[in-house]
């Protein structure tokens, strides 16, 4: 066995596909303004996937709509793939958007998935824009249903016609189909039952490219533990914590990490159970 730690996965020297820097958002006209999010700093690396969590009206949804150019940022700097997307028109972002660069899904695939066009139309769509051939597009759409378990049978119909579980598998797939740079996911598992939740969970980290980095947002600590390498978490407009997935919920630093690791039930027995398996370790080699 080699005494030196295995190689990093990701040289760290490589540009972030996503740097967030002091980043201010507010909403409402002048007199009534409020604070969304303060002073948030945030650096994604190239296939990197990182968690932010907080809760309701901690400003996870500001922060995604501002790096998606839906949200004006009222200071600071967002840079996705190198591009300064907050002096952005909207044409440079669908732009950025077509280009492959920046992907979305939302808690709502209605919201991600236009009603207008059928399952093989809306998977197509990123492809075509690409400039990938149609009979290529159409190959890659078949393989890429199938891979988020969905039968041929529902290429013909429109997001209407899904149930909720299948509707965000489509929206999945769409989004990572032409393996774009950075994918932002808004509460993808929060509206779904627990066994699709599990699937789409599954799906997602099975269908995503090494190049493609996720920002998968969650009010829900476990969603995000099991896919995510690092945890950001989000507190009224702050980010307060940042670090290794394991760090945040073996030796969460804040007061509000604490709480949230704590109240985590699935998350609160494995440090125990890790614990004890040490020890028994420490035991049957000594
Ligand atoms: P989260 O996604 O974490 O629940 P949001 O980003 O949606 O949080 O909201 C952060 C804060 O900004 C909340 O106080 C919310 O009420 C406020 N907010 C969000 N969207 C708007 C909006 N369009 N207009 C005014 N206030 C908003
Ligand atoms: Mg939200």
């Amino acid at each position: 066995m080699s005494p030196h730690p295995p190689p990093e996965k990701r040289p760290t020297d490589t540009p972030p596909v996503l740097k967030v820097t002091d980043l201010d958002v507010h909403y409402g006209p002048r007199r009534r303004r409020r604070r969304a999010l303060h002073g948030v700093s945030l650096a994604v690396s190239p296939g990197e996937t990182v968690g932010v969590i907080g809760e309701t009206g901690s400003g996870k949804s500001t922060l995604a709509r501002t790096v998606l150019g839906l949200v004006p940022a009222s200071a600071g700097s967002v840079l996705v793939d190198g591009d300064e997307v907050t002096s952005y028109g909207r044409r440079q972002l669908r732009d950025l958007r077509r280009r492959g660069v920046l992907q979305y899904v939302f808690q709502d695939p209605l919201r991600s998935l236009d009603p207008d066009l059928t399952v093989a139309a809306s998977l197509a769509e990123p492809l075509l824009i690409q400039g990938v051939r149609p009979d290529e597009a159409a190959a890659r759409v078949r393989t890429f249903l199938a891979r988020v378990r969905l039968g041929e049978d529902l290429l013909d119909r429109l997001p209407g016609e899904l149930s909720g579980g299948q509707r965000q598998r489509v929206a999945v797939a769409r989004a990572l189909v032409t393996e774009p740079r950075l994918v932002i996911l808004d509460e993808p598992v929060s509206a779904l039952d627990s066994a699709n939740r599990v699937q789409v969970l599954k799906i997602l980290k099975e269908l995503r490219a090494d190049g493609t980095a996720l920002v998968f947002i969650s009010h829900d600590l476990g969603s995000v533990v099991g896919i995510a390498d690092r945890i950001a978490v989000l507190y009224r407009g702050e980010l307060v914590e940042t670090g290794a997935a394991r760090d945040v919920v073996s030796t969460p630093r804040h007061p509000y990490t604490r709480l949230l690791v704590r109240s985590a039930p699935t998350l609160r027995a494995a440090p125990a159970h890790r614990a004890e398996r040490a020890a028994l370790r420490a035991l049957l080699h000594t």
